[in-house]
């Protein structure tokens, strides 16, 4: 039988309960999901590539058909690479939905073969983003819920020596 394999790409910075939930239920619909941590994205970063593949492999090792790794470059040129035609993306608002539509179209001009599955957040994660996270921290706040326990102790470590 055929594997079913995407890809699950993004800035995982920091990776927070939402994206964790989103692999988790991917991985009913995919028998393999590609974790990819872009090295290339316009935000500025808090954590290095490094760390966020080290924090994912860490809180997904208990999970099979998980393969976690980074990419520079363009999308499409990765999963051309690797002959993956399915990328598995996260939905939590309308502005979302906007931003991904015309992501999977751009990424289907690139790469026709290319087919964008998405998937619904779960209301409980809807609100979360990489971004509130890091402004929550960077003002001493508590994440609690957000974020497991060893990528905040990971995010402090390296608020500590940006701000010192
Ligand atoms: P962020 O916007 O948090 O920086 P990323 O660029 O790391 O997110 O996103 C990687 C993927 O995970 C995207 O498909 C994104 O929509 C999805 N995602 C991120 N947070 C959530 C969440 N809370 N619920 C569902 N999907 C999410």
């Amino acid at each position: 039988m055929t594997k079913r394999i995407a890809i699950c790409a993004g800035s995982f910075d920091p990776p927070t309960f939402g994206h964790l939930n989103i692999i988790e239920r991917g991985l009913k619909i995919f028998d393999t999901l590609i974790v990819a941590v872009a090295t290339n994205t316009s935000k500025s970063s808090i954590l290095t590539v490094e760390d966020r593949v080290e924090l994912l492999r860490e809180l997904l090792k208990d999970h099979k058909g998980i393969e976690v790794t980074s990419f520079e470059g363009l999308l499409v040129d990765f999963a051309k690479q690797k002959n993956i035609m399915t990328l598995l993306r996260g939905i939590r608002t309308m502005s979302d939905y906007e931003y991904e539509q015309q992501m999977a179209l751009v990424n289907k001009a690139l790469y026709p073969s290319l087919e964008t599955v998405f998937m619904m957040t779960e209301g409980q994660y809807s609100h979360l983003r990489s971004t509130f996270i890091r402004e929550i921290l960077l003002s001493d706040g508590s994440c609690k819920g957000m974020i497991h326990p060893l990528v905040e102790k990971k995010l402090k470590k390296s608020l500590r020596g940006i701000s010192f």
